[in-house]
């Protein structure tokens, strides 16, 4: 099993496994990471071996400073300006992949753009002491529930880390939002930890949906951030046997005869909610129901993203087999 430090005593263990090429799992404001040295090809591929993770599907690169941001991708003024204003903090940008860039073709899926992010606190200090940029996608198993707190990625991944440092519950909950720049053309790729209104105050432009990453129907979304149960949104009402997550001060009807019960912000907070997002659908889970019913959350703010991510949690699952024998 993994050995989990607290971040207060981890930063040197933590750096001389990634220069040993290892996988760390590091707590980050948005949900915890499974980071390794993006130039090293042989760590990035562990990344992808730990959380089964197809090979397509490009890594976010995590700098310390705008230094080390400039040399692996191409900043445009209105980049420079969103970096500025919401570094660090829970935004990504995808951007051009810099000329000589320390980022093995693995991380970028051979793309010739790069998604960046600065991260808060223990994984920032981590990436100005180990000197490069790190890869790192959510510390769960591909398709599964991100992890919030030390305990999940050892539920999930104890393993297949070797070492998991402790920050305690992520403070924003959700990923980052990703917002792709093509000139002054902005486009949100992921809805996240930071409100697309929050972007377009700084930026004076409207950022564009992603077609089809809008949620239009759960048949439509590929089947991600899934717990074992099945989920059954917006309901106002409780089946027999269901478990419910609630939000807000209006109860689902029957909410008395949910075999579990969880509220994701008893006064309606978005911000509140994507905090507990992850860890309430883990707990619920585990209670053994076979469906979550999941009130109606509110759609400012954050609850952009919790929607999101809801959705995908509900979308018909492909790989039934896979999910089962994790
Ligand atoms: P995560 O699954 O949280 O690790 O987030 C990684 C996501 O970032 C990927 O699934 C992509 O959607 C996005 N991403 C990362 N790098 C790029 C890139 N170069 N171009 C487009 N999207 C990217
Ligand atoms: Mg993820």
């Amino acid at each position: 099993m993994a050995e989990i430090l607290s971040e207060v005593v981890a930063l040197e263990a933590a750096r001389a496994r990634l220069a040993d090429g290892e996988t760390v799992a590091i707590p980050t404001e948005t949900v915890y990471g499974l980071a390794a040295d993006a130039g090293n090809g042989e760590a990035v591929a562990r990344i992808f071996a730990a959380k089964r993770r197809p090979r397509f599907n490009p890594l976010i690169c995590h700098v310390a400073d705008m230094a080390m941001a400039r040399r692996i991708a191409v900043f445009s003024p209105l980049a420079e300006r969103l970096a500025q204003a919401f570094w660090p903090g829970p935004l990504t940008l995808v951007l051009p992949l810099a000329a000589g860039a320390p980022v093995h073709p693995l991380v970028t899926a051979g793309l010739d753009s790069v998604g960046v992010r600065m991260p808060v606190g223990f994984a920032r200090a981590l990436i100005a002491a180990f000197g490069r940029p790190l890869a790192a996608p959510s510390a769960n198993s591909s398709g599964r529930v991100s992890a919030t707190s030390a305990e999940a990625v050892a539920a999930d991944l104890g393993t297949r880390v070797g070492l998991i440092v402790d920050g305690g519950p992520s403070p924003v909950g959700v990923e980052s939002t990703i917002l792709k720049i093509d000139g002054d053309r902005l486009t949100q790729l992921r809805p996240g930890g930071l409100a697309i209104a929050d972007i377009e105050k700084v930026a004076g432009v409207t950022v564009n949906r992603q077609k089809g990453g809008r949620v239009v129907a759960p048949g439509m979304l590929s089947s991600h951030y899934a717990p074992r149960a099945s989920l059954r949104l917006d309901a106002v009402d409780v089946g027999e046997g269901e478990a419910l997550l609630g939000f807000g001060a209006v109860r689902a009807a029957r909410a008395k005869k949910a075999r579990a019960f969880l509220n994701l912000s008893p006064k309606g907070d978005p911000g509140e909610a994507a905090r507990n997002l992850f860890s309430h659908l883990r707990a619920l889970d585990e209670t053994g129901a076979a469906i979550i019913a999941v009130e109606p959350v509110s759609h400012t703010g954050l609850g952009e993203a919790i929607n999101d991510r809801l959705a995908r949690a509900a979308a018909p699952r492909e790989d039934e087999t896979d999910r089962s024998a994790s």
